[in-house]
């Protein structure tokens, strides 16, 4: 019997692949899509989507165990069931993927369950995960998007009960009786406040100068503050040595220009960053370009193999579910149409922390900005001077606009507070829409919304704050 035959197979079903192969299909390409593990990959199963779910019960915590003479209640002893939140996230995580599922079945895209593998160009091998045998597919374009996984520390090798990854770390029902984090980074700090909230002790160890290193400075120094109030350690500028195991402890040495400390935790969480899952495909004997396990892509998210194309994580550019998604997009449809989709400045997309505070900023920080040698201008708002925030009693954290003297735009933003992930995309698309500051300014704001706090920023660069 012939292979069955393909316009488009893409090989992962993560945020990146299955959108990819949802557009391709709305597109009028003949599409399958190859996934070993999950529908809805990392993000829907094990990452973005069951963590929030789990800071949203952290929150609710919170706001019993600590706001209740702010808000005039009382409680006595709260009773805590940990497994219950971990079980509300995986339901709200199993009904996302059911939804993956339905969409695929919807646009007439052929899933196919099994690890995938390039046989040759235009041919995948699928080795299926039911029965064991193996399916061949022909496919006019590959597009791989088959993730990223969890980079491990040398002789610190996760055992998945006292040195865990977010894929352990995610699903467990129980809390750490201690916990180190090794890694500030985005998921380091959000496991950081879950944890936190449910009254563990947590230490961040973070080998850069701050937690949040990629952020603004201060971004980084408010969420420090922020952390330390909760009672959340830092050791920033610090190298972990050395992780020993005994019985139901971890003690994790680490080193800094202070000298060295031991930590002892129950569990040890590595959050130091993801490899690209690039290797074991058949790539290479394609002579497909790999830079250190990331597949290149142009801009057209083609490889320099024609037919074989590339998106999220795999490609190492900024490893995010929503950056993923814009590149599936992007891809789907330069194949459809030569040059249709469009192509993507990943400096100026959005990144998320979930933190409480949350972290939320597209572009460069000031420093980058200077650097760049751009007469650089700065408006921060803060959230104390916002009505709303002051209501819902949430008022750490401010909204800082990087502009370009010159010209009026937008070079960046940075925001630490409440919700700020869901301001953002004001920004991101008046700087699309090339808008200046002051017509981001006279954008009338409905009152009192967080929203107000960009409107004002804008105000601060253009003529003075209005409510500061
Ligand atoms: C705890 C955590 C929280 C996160 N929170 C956020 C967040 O809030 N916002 C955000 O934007 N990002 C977040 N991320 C990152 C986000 O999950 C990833 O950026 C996103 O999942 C990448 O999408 P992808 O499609 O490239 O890869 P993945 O989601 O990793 O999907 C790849 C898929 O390919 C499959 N696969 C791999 N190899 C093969 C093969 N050979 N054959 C067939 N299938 C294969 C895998 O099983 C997987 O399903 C978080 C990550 C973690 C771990």
């Amino acid at each position: 019997m012939s292979a069955p035959s393909y316009d488009v197979v893409v090989l992962g079903a993560g945020p990146a692949g299955y959108v990819c192969a949802i557009r391709a299909a709305q597109l009028g390409l003949k599409t399958a899509v190859v996934e070993k593990e999950f529908l809805g990959g990392v993000c829907l199963n094990l990452g973005c989507i069951p963590s929030k779910a789990l800071l949203r019960n952290a929150e609710v915590i919170r706001t019993v165990r600590g706001g209740g003479k702010e808000f005039g209640f009382e409680t006595g002893e709260v009773r805590i069931d940990y497994s219950a939140a971990v079980r509300r996230s995986r339901q709200v995580s199993g009904r996302m993927v059911k939804g993956v599922e339905f969409l695929l079945k919807k646009n007439a895209v052929d899933v196919y369950r099994g690890a995938a593998r390039i046989a040759a160009a235009g041919r995948v091998e699928v080795g299926r995960t039911a029965d064991g045998a193996q399916d061949e597919l022909a496919a006019r374009n590959i597009v791989v998007a088959t993730g990223a996984q969890a980079a491990s520390l040398p002789g610190m090798t996760p055992d998945g009960s006292r040195i865990l990854t977010y894929r352990e770390a995610i699903v467990q029902e129980s809390l750490p009786s201690a916990a180190v984090i090794v890694g500030g980074g985005p998921i380091g700090l959000e496991f950081a406040t879950l944890w936190n909230a449910y009254g563990v002790p947590v230490t961040i160890v973070e080998m850069l100068p701050r937690i949040a290193p990629l952020e603004d400075e201060d971004v980084s120094a408010e969420l420090a503050r922020a952390f330390a109030r909760r009672g959340i350690q830092i050791r920033a500028g610090s190298r972990v040595r050395s992780i020993a195991i005994s019985g139901e402890s971890a003690t994790v040495e680490i080193e800094s220009d202070g000298g060295t400390e031991s930590i002892a935790g129950g569990q040890v969480l590595l959050a130091t960053g993801f490899r690209p899952n690039s290797a074991g495909l058949g790539l290479e004997a394609l002579g497909v370009e790999i830079e250190k396990g990331r597949i290149a892509v142009d801009a057209r998210m083609a490889t320099n193999v024609p037919g074989i194309w590339a998106i999220g994580d795999v490609t190492g550019k900024l490893m995010l579910a929503h950056v993923g998604t814009a590149m599936g997009i992007a891809c789907a449809e330069n194949i459809a149409a030569p040059g249709s989709g469009a192509a993507l400045d990943y400096d100026f997309l959005p990144r998320a922390i979930f933190s409480q505070p949350q972290a939320a900023s597209f572009g460069w920080t000031e420093a980058q900005a200077a650097g760049r040698g751009f007469s650089v201008q700065t408006a921060r708002f803060p959230f104390q001077a916002n009505g709303k925030a002051l209501g819902l009693g949430e008022y750490a954290g401010w909204v800082k606009l990087v502009a370009d003297g010159k010209r009026g735009t937008l070079l960046g933003a940075h925001l630490v507070g409440p919700e700020v992930t869901e301001l953002l995309p004001e920004l991101t698309l008046a700087h699309r829409a090339g808008l200046t500051v002051p017509e981001i300014a006279r954008n009338v704001h409905a009152h009192p919304t967080l929203s107000e706090t960009l409107m004002e920023a804008a105000h601060g660069l253009d003529g003075g704050y209005i409510h500061l």
